[in-house]
């Protein structure tokens, strides 16, 4: 797929504001800092479309882009981060969470992993939530450029290790890179694919 335009929508914190809609729609998520935001402007060959932030925990919007005029990516405020206080994080909690459940639209959550850490525990939190709540999701791997190829790959198989101590069958995985662009083609086909369906 090849992405000709991709439009912001609507910002906000309420399920129920997000556009009416039929159309296909891919929300990405992750913890902040992950590299969320440089990730769909990579994908949406953009700038600054989502906005890339030196603070995490900044964006604690429920945010909709148009791509193609045909399909919704939406652009979920991160999640675990330290610094945010209890509240807001429950806050998080609520209406990400009632988002996920309740968009009838939402064909795939996507989670964003850095991959040059351990499972950190808000992830796998959140990957064994969306299971419990039957929500189809991909995992993608974020900044491969910072690790060697060979440290790449015994991260990767090691995250594949600890899912599969839960779960029987892997999810799809993407490993990307906003630096050198690596996985770009591989989301989008992937997204392709299944709009096609
Ligand atoms: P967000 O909080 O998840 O939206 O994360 P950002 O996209 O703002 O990225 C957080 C930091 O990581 C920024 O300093 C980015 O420049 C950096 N970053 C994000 N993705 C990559 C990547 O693929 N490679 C490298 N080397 N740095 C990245």
């Amino acid at each position: 797929m090849q992405i000709k335009t991709a439009k912001f929508v609507i910002s906000n914190t309420d399920p129920l504001k997000c556009p009416q809609s039929s159309k296909p729609e891919y929300a990405f998520v992750g913890r902040s800092n992950v590299g969320k935001s440089s990730l769909i402007n990579m994908l949406t060959n953009q700038k600054k479309l989502a906005k890339t932030s030196g603070r995490p925990g900044k964006t604690q919007l429920i945010n909709h882009f148009i791509i193609n005029e045909y399909w919704y990516l939406v652009d979920l405020p991160g999640y675990g981060y330290a610094q945010v206080s209890r509240t807001q994080r429950r806050k998080w909690q609520d209406f990400v969470r009632s988002y996920i459940q309740h968009r009838e639209n939402l064909t795939c959550v996507m989670v964003l992993v850095d991959v040059r850490l351990e499972p950190q525990q808000p992830d796998t939190d959140f990957i064994e939530w969306l299971g419990v709540n039957g929500v189809p999701f991909a995992i993608i791997f974020t900044k491969a450029d910072k690790i060697s190829k060979n440290q790449l790959a015994k991260n990767v198989a090691h995250y594949k290790k600890e899912l599969l101590k839960t779960w029987e069958e892997l999810p799809t995985t993407f490993i990307t890179s906003s630096e050198t662009k690596e996985g770009s083609k591989e989301v989008l086909s992937y997204i392709d694919q299944i709009n096609e369906q």
